[in-house]
């Protein structure tokens, strides 16, 4: 299929996207590496009448180290980012989740921010600014704001985003002293969205566990260590509050035990790589 007919703008500057997606509201779409948008568009699940390309905007396409973290712009690749994350101790978790996330193809094209805003609850990246507790930075035409992650993820494929904000940037806390980072998945191919994936913090007291492609947005719990007594039903109520569905990859029996074996599993390798 072909998609609809739309207009494009490749805006140089972020004010003019800030301009556009102020006069065009919901009637535009942000294009970033479009390896999400474009195939929505073909399929005609998207129909914007104007598609706002920010890959130009040369300001959006950097990383800094910031006071909160690492701040990746809205128009930094997904390869960039694992290449700066496998160089950055700063970054233990992106560096061990990004080789997930699609193809290098698909990496060399798709951004950070893009798949944040796309918000699939099988995603890597929302997962792991979820996990970390990050924030994301938004922007309209007059008005700045701060979004924790925990709140941008509002439901299946819905955040909180305006229709005329522009995520500009996400921040990505940095590893913590005493604190260990591991990420799982299993699909059905390496490169295929996560049937179910774990992204784990560990620290001396207990384990962060957040977990994708079970629920309807990516979802994080505190639970106690492995070898605490209470472990196995704390995270098996987790696997059951996820409140799993069949579907054509998994049933959510399965999905349920993956929660309570790859969440274990990672939690363990969290703790391993305490430093
Ligand atoms: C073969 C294949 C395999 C893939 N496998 C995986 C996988 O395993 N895991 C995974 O997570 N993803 C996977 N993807 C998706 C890929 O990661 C995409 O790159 C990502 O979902 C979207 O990023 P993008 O830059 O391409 O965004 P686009 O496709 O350009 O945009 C996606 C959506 O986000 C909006 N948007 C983008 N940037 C902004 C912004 N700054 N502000 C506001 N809205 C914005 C767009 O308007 C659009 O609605 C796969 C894709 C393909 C084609």
């Amino acid at each position: 299929m072909k998609p609809a007919p739309f207009d494009y703008v490749r805006a140089t500057d972020r004010d003019e996207v800030l301009e556009h997606l102020h006069e065009a509201g919901d009637q535009a779409r942000i294009l970033a590496g479009g390896q999400s948008l474009v195939p929505m568009l073909n399929m005609r699940l998207a129909k914007p009448a104007l598609l706002i390309d920010v890959m130009h905007v040369e300001a959006l396409a950097r990383i800094e180290a910031t006071a909160d973290g690492i701040r990746v712009g809205a128009g930094v690749r997904q390869a960039q980012l694992l290449d700066w994350a496998t160089r950055d101790p700063r970054l233990p978790l992106l560096a061990r989740a990004l080789p997930w996330v699609g193809h290098a193809q698909t990496r060399s094209r798709g951004t950070v921010v893009g798949s944040i805003a796309h918000a699939d609850p099988s995603a890597e990246q929302p997962l792991c600014l979820l996990t970390l507790g990050g924030s994301l930075q938004l922007r309209r035409r007059r008005r700045a704001r701060s979004v924790a992650a925990a709140d941008f993820f509002v439901g299946m494929m819905a955040t909180a985003r305006g229709d005329t904000e522009l995520i500009e940037s996400v921040t990505f806390p940095a590893a913590q002293p005493g604190c260990g980072y591991a990420f799982n998945e299993i699909g059905r191919r390496h490169g295929d969205f996560a049937i179910v994936a774990c992204a784990a913090v560990a620290t001396a007291s207990g384990a962060r566990l957040g977990i994708g492609g079970v629920a309807d947005i990516p979802t994080v719990r505190e639970l106690p260590l492995p070898d605490a007594p209470d472990f196995d039903d704390a995270l098996n109520q987790y696997a059951w509050d996820l409140d799993a569905r069949d579907d054509l990859h998994a049933t959510a029996r399965y999905r349920r035990e993956l929660v309570r074996r790859l969440g274990r599993q990672t939690i363990e390798e969290a703790m391993q790589c305490r430093n």
